[in-house]
């Protein structure tokens, strides 16, 4: 069972928390870019194999978002912060 640590309430279950997938920054210009690049910058994802940011939000509890660096093929937990300390 992964413990997750949220900002707010201390470490929990996994199961009190949905993930919303990794961190990223949207670098196109919605005014300019096509429907295609668009789309590709609001759902694909890179998916990476080992440490990157995702963001969490404990569901079942405070219903606070946070982030984390957690490694995708351990789940070793590293870092995480508060919404606007992501980049
Ligand atoms: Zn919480």
């Amino acid at each position: 069972m992964l413990i997750l640590p949220c900002p707010w309430c201390g470490p929990r279950e996994e199961t009190e928390f949905a993930c919303d997938g990794e961190v990223s920054s949207v670098s196109v210009d919605p005014a300019t870019a096509s429907d295609g690049a668009w789309a590709d910058a609001l759902h694909n994802r890179t998916n990476r194999k080992g440490m990157h940011r995702e963001w969490w939000c404990h569901r079942r509890g405070c219903r606070q978002w946070f982030w984390i660096e957690r490694d995708t093929a351990t789940n070793q937990l590293r870092n995480s912060g508060l919404p606007g300390t992501e980049s």
